[in-house]
Order: structure tokens, then sequence, then C-alpha cells
């Protein structure tokens, strides 16, 4: 459905054949959840993102913004407005001392590969998200972890660059993000990361990579590979709630599982045999298949266990 003033705004801010109509995001989601984007720009620089701030400072569209598309579940055929996926790319040591760096890195960076590129260096501190799918930009705001070691990609970060919602771009500090299990603040403003700047203790590339492999090693023995999902769906419940109802553990995953619904299919959406707490799209799910899916899930847990349950994932 196109707005021919909206798509010339757009051609003329971004240039022409930038912007797409009716794309089809299904390729980036990590779930390959069937959804078309009104408008679709992919943003490659610091510049790009100005002006994505211009025009959500302007409300005159709906903005998204979508990273490496493995933590959203998009239960809409449609999104009306412009989403923006980010390719920005961009790494440089911004300071550097005897123990450590200090690594500005765009949000648009892929983590695996900046775990990668830092374990080589000698650059300890993300070593155990090896293997998280997704962009910096997604990991800060989820605050993505490595539950084992209470590792968060949120921890070694210094300061970061934000794009407000009046489109003005500022600096702010760790403290800002307010980082929790899951939560980022990026979650209630609705401002865009910009780029991040870590600071990184230099370390044996050697200790760093052990580490590594102990996080990936974990992750082929409990995670399904080679599917179509956006890995863990709930979050874990809370300790006290964990003590309270006298529960071996956290997991919402232990919880999917003894309510027996490991195996549970609607349409191509299942339960991962493997891990309960990931759903997998075996073909091409449609959206009302994991509505339904995830409303027998938290009805089942409810019923067993009296708990709610709460998507980890972000639902659209
Ligand atoms: C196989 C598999 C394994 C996984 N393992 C883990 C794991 O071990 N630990 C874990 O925590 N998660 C895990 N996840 C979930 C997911 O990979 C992480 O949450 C990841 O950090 C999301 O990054 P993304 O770039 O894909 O974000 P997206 O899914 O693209 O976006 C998620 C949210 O972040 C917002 N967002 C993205 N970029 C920005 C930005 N620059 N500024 C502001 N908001 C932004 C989006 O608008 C959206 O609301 C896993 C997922 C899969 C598929």
């Amino acid at each position: 459905m196109k707005n021919d003033l909206i798509i010339k705004e757009l051609e003329s801010i971004f240039g022409k054949d930038r912007i797409k109509v009716d794309q089809n995001l299904s390729f980036y989601l990590t779930l390959r959840t069937q959804t078309k984007a009104q408008y679709y720009l992919e943003a490659e620089s610091r510049e790009d993102w100005v002006k994505v701030g211009q025009i959500k400072a302007s409300k005159k569209i709906p903005i998204f913004i979508m990273g490496g598309g493995s933590n959203l579940a998009i239960i809409t055929d449609y999104i009306n407005g412009l989403v923006v996926r980010n390719l920005y790319q961009k790494k440089e040591v911004i300071a550097e001392t005897e123990d450590y760096v200090d690594l500005l890195v765009s949000s648009g960076y892929v983590v695996a590969r900046l775990v990668i590129e830092t374990i080589k260096e000698g650059w300890g501190g993300l070593e155990y998200h090896q293997g998280l799918p997704g962009t910096v930009g997604g990991a800060i705001f989820m605050n993505s972890k490595w539950a084992k070691h209470h590792s968060y990609f949120g921890d070694q970060l210094l300061y970061a660059y934000l794009l407000e919602t009046n489109g003005e771009i500022k600096k702010v500090d760790h403290d800002y993000f307010k980082f929790r299990y899951d939560h980022s603040v990026l979650q209630e403003t609705g401002e865009i990361l910009i780029e991040a700047v870590f600071r990184l203790k230099k370390e044996m590339p050697q200790v760093l990579q052990k580490k590594a492999q102990e996080a990936l090693n974990y992750r082929s023995e409990t995670q399904p590979k080679g599917i179509a999902t956006s890995g863990c769906f709930f979050k874990n419940i809370s300790e006290d709630i964990k003590l309270r109802l006298k529960l071996p553990t956290t997991s919402a995953g232990y919880l999917i599982e003894h309510a027996g619904l490991k195996n549970l299919r609607v349409g191509d959406f299942v339960v991962s045999s493997m891990h309960a707490n990931f759903i997998i799209n075996e073909g091409s799910g449609k959206a009302e298949d994991l509505i339904k899916l995830l409303k027998l899930i938290k009805d089942k847990v409810k019923e067993k266990f009296g708990i709610d349950l709460e998507e980890e994932v972000v639902v659209i």
C-alpha cells in the first residue's frame, strides 16, 4: 500500500531505490514469520540514522527498528510505516592502555563477528556471547545474556550514543541503561542505539577462546540447531517465585516441559523436543497459529504451576 507523498519524501531524503515498498521481511527474521513492511530501508551509516531521526521527530509515520531479527515474533501480516534494518558497520579503538581498550562499535555490527574479532585481538569481556545471534543494538536493547555465568551484554558497556525521539543524538553512560535481566532503558524510552563503547580487558586470546568454546559447547548440547526460531520465547521466572513454589530451577523451559508441552504443535509452529522454551517454525507458519500456540502454552503453565509466563521475545 503505497502513499505517493510519503514515498517521494523518503526518496528525497535517502535517495532513489533505497526505499522498498511492501517488502517481505520473512528472510530477515530468524523465526521466518510471514510479514511485510509498508516501507523498508537498510541503514548503513551514522548519517542514515541522523536522517531516520529527523523522520522520527516529524512523527509523520511510525518507525520500527530491526537488528538481526533474532528476538522478534511478528504476528501481524503487515507493518505500517517504515521498517529500518540496521546494517551500520563500524569498529574503532578510541583509547588504549596496557590493561584495556575502549572499543567503539556501531549498533548494526553483528555480535558473532565482534566476538570472534575481539577474541583474536585478546580483548576480553564479550567471549561468553559466542554464538549469540543478532546485532550489538539488539543485544543492548535486550541486555542479552549467557545465563550460565551471569554474563550480560551490557556488562562491558562504558557509554553509548543514542538517537532520541526528537531526532537528536546524545551520549549516555552505562548507568543510564538501567540494565537488568532481559532489560535496558531502551525498552522504555524508544531511543535507538547508534554506537556503543565497550571497555575490554586485555587477556590471552587462548584463555578467551576457551571460555567462548565453553559457551558454544553448552549451546550445542542444549539448543536445537539449523531451525527457524527466535531462541528462548519466554523469560525465566524470578528466584523468589522459584523458592516460593519450591521449584528446582527458574527455567521457563522446565515449566513448559513439565506441563507436558514438548512437541505441541499448531500448524507449522511446534515446541522443540530438545529445549521446550524454543518454538520452531517448521515451514511457513501463519501468525494465527503462533498466537494459538502461545495461548496454549501460557494457559497450561498457568494451570499446572499458577505462573503467568512473560514473553522474552519482542512480539509485534
Ligand atoms: C538460536 C538463538 C539463540 C539465542 N540465544 C540467546 C542467548 O543465549 N541469550 C539471549 O539473551 N538471547 C538469545 N537469543 C535471542 C536474540 O538472539 C538476542 O536477544 C539478540 O541480542 C537480539 O538481537 P537482534 O539484533 O537480532 O535484535 P532484533 O530481534 O532485531 O530486535 C530485538 C528488539 O531490539 C530492538 N532493537 C534492535 N536494534 C536496536 C537499536 N539499535 N536501538 C534500539 N533498539 C533496537 C528492536 O526494535 C526489537 O524491539 C537467541 C536467539 C536465537 C534465534
